[in-house]
């Protein structure tokens, strides 16, 4: 199956994404983990998007296509996959459809993810991620059973993202009003948007998603 979350920063797409391609045996392709990878590693790509990134703002959609084409070639994805963070504005969804189109596959589902933006602010700044694995904590609701270090790689201190401080996450906002929100139309008028609530506990916030998947 290959399926799009789409929301906002903070509302869970990696959490719950993460959850459904393991049980699933799917590739969770998350841009903005690819980007912080190259950022990490100093690639070109990296320090070219690290300028946009710690600005809260998007990296250009050609740059942003040909990471999810070649992504979406790699063997694990194959059998299906979840895309989060991808696509975040309408050229980048046009060409996501022509792009799988090309292959002779389509998108089977596009879940659409919701919460107050009040309570997404509050998340994205207790979020804290381990540098090793990428599990993401949240020190007021998902803390590490140390209080400070991830469960699975105790020698590493947790870290916060660049752009989850106050400021970056109401510009993020801001562009994810502009640019992603009218994804939610446009896949809408396509009869291919289903909604699901993404406040609540984790565990029914994520019964929902595979109800409105059918898996
Ligand atoms: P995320 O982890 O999805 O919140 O993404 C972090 C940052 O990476 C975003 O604020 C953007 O700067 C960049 N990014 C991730 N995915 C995309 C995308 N599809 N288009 C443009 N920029 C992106």
């Amino acid at each position: 199956m290959r399926v799009v979350l789409l929301g906002p920063p903070g509302v869970g797409k990696g959490t719950q994404g993460h959850r459904l391609a393991d049980e699933h045996g799917w590739a969770l392709i998350s841009t903005g983990e690819i980007l912080r990878a190259a950022v990490a590693q100093g690639t070109p790509l990296g320090l070219e998007a690290r300028k946009r990134m710690d600005r809260g703002l998007l990296v250009p959609d050609d740059v942003m296509i040909g990471l999810v084409w070649e992504r979406t070639l790699a063997p694990d994805a194959a059998s299906g996959f979840v895309l989060d963070g991808f696509p975040r504005t309408v050229v980048q969804a046009d060409a996501l459809d022509s792009m799988l189109q090309g292959r002779g596959f389509h998108l089977d589902r596009v879940v659409a993810m919701s919460v107050a933006e009040e309570e997404l602010v509050r998340r994205l700044s207790s979020r804290r991620e381990c540098p090793v694995c990428k599990r993401v904590y949240n020190m007021k609701s998902l803390a590490p059973m140390d209080g400070s270090r991830c469960d699975d790689h105790p020698e590493a201190g947790l870290v916060q993202r660049a752009d989850d401080t106050e400021s970056t996450i109401r510009r993020r906002f801001q562009v994810y009003w502009d640019e992603t929100a009218p994804l939610f139309d446009y896949y809408r008028n396509q009869g291919r948007l289903c909604e699901v609530p993404g406040a609540g506990p984790m565990d029914e916030v994520y019964r929902a998603l595979t109800v409105a998947l059918g898996c």
